[in-house]
């Protein structure tokens, strides 16, 4: 069969694919370690099962309105302004089918054929595929280990031309879990007052996981608010990946967009899930938090512990649940059998050795680098990284 030709334009994640070989193993009996995806490993907090269930019996299992509950966007709004004191009205809010698909609207609501989209890197790798799904133009800016994995305003500055119109980031930034300070988005806003036609997207769904203190929000910066898109979900801080929900706040034209769009995508997002989310965003956030303090004592195991294995460079995450090292100084090593040349080399070396599946560097855009999950358990975490440090040893 033949098909569209937009398809060669994407394709699978590679944190999917790592998780799909980790599951062949698996099947296979192999003793796996598996810290390629990116998801609590823990169980949705009861009180939203409950509120799930009560939808439910209350007969909430009908069609939602496209843009989300009346009731769940003033959540959001009320949410907005008790956590980030950031002012919406509900018109300004859609809710959709996860995070990924609320970027997937306004990506496709906004890029035209050509328009270029500046994306620092390292990168949550959905962005770059939904730019080139629109025809876009990504323009990558790396930003390593030596940056802290974030773009300073002259780098941004250097990369805007004529053709720019949108920006991507995530902060706490999944894969490398950097977060930017008020004064750090102070400065990028700065630059973006000058550009009036950019629009900012900023991917805030690991605003909870946050190891350094208060979360800090680009749409704070009021000259540039009504261009700036900001994108959150439930997956993460409410380990609700598979009820699949997230939010939008932004323009109200944008809203509209993603409403039509979404109109003839999805008919809106999950009646039962929205619902549930109005309990998770209203009621005491303690299970989230409780869940938060549990990644930071994991982070102060793995990060020491990677850093300590030679050769390994490490920065601090401060936000997310993810270790990002960079392992480059292994490139052009061997164990006698396999050589390690680049970082996909260096995921596949460590699922055929040590069976321990992270994700290579180069799907986020940054060659150096590996991502480990660190949403998994203590005992798991260790267990990694014994054999980690067995397969980098072996490399000489
Ligand atoms: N944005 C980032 C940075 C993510 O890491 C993820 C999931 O891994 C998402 C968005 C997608 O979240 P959702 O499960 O709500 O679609």
């Amino acid at each position: 069969m033949q098909l569209a030709k937009r398809l060669d334009r994407i394709s699978e994640p590679q944190t999917i694919l790592m998780a799909k070989l980790g599951r062949e193993l698996k099947a296979k009996g192999v003793q796996v370690i598996d810290l390629s995806l990116g998801e609590p490993d823990f169980k949705t907090p009861q009180h939203i099962i409950d509120a799930a269930d009560r939808a439910m019996e209350e007969g909430y299992t009908k069609y939602p309105p496209i843009a989300g509950f009346p009731e769940l966007r003033q959540a959001i709004v009320t949410k907005l302004q008790r956590d980030n004191h950031l002012e919406y009205t509900p018109e300004q809010i859609i809710v959709s089918t996860g995070a990924k698909q609320v970027l997937a609207n306004a990506i496709l609501s906004i890029v035209n054929p050509g328009d270029e989209a500046i994306i620092p890197t390292p990168f949550w790798v959905t962005y770059a595929s939904l730019v080139s799904l629109a025809e876009g133009k990504n323009v990558f800016v790396p930003c390593g280990i030596e940056d802290h994995f974030k773009i300073t305003p002259a780098k941004l500055e250097a990369a805007i031309t004529k053709r720019t119109r949108l920006f991507i980031f995530s902060s706490p930034c999944n894969p490398s879990g950097a977060v930017y300070s008020k004064e750090e988005l102070k400065a990028l806003a700065g630059v973006f007052e000058k550009y009036p036609d950019i629009v900012i997207i900023s991917d805030e769904i690991y605003e909870y996981i946050n190891y350094v203190g208060k979360h800090e929000s680009i749409a704070q910066f009021e000259a540039i608010k009504d261009r700036v898109v900001l994108v959150n979900g439930f997956s993460k801080g409410f380990a609700m990946t598979g009820w699949r929900l997230g939010y939008m706040a932004g323009p109200v034209e944008l809203v509209k967009a993603c409403d039509k769009l979404q109109s003839q995508f999805t008919s809106g997002a999950n009646s039962i899930a929205e619902r549930a989310a109005i309990t998770a965003l209203l009621a005491d956030l303690t299970p989230s938090f409780d869940m938060v303090k549990a990644f930071k004592e994991r982070k102060e195991f793995i990060i020491p512990a990677l850093q300590a294995i030679d050769g390994v460079r490490i920065s601090d995450p401060e936000g997310a649940f993810y270790a990002f090292p960079d392992i480059s100084s292994f490139y052009g090593k061997s164990n006698g059998a396999a050589v390690v040349n680049n970082a996909d080399d260096m995921a596949m070396y460590l699922l055929n050795t040590a069976h321990v599946i992270g994700v290579s560097g180069a799907a986020f855009g940054d060659e150096h680098c590996i991502r480990f999950s660190f949403a998994a358990s203590m005992e798991t975490l260790q267990e990694g990284v014994r054999r980690l440090k067995e397969a980098l040893d072996a490399l000489h």
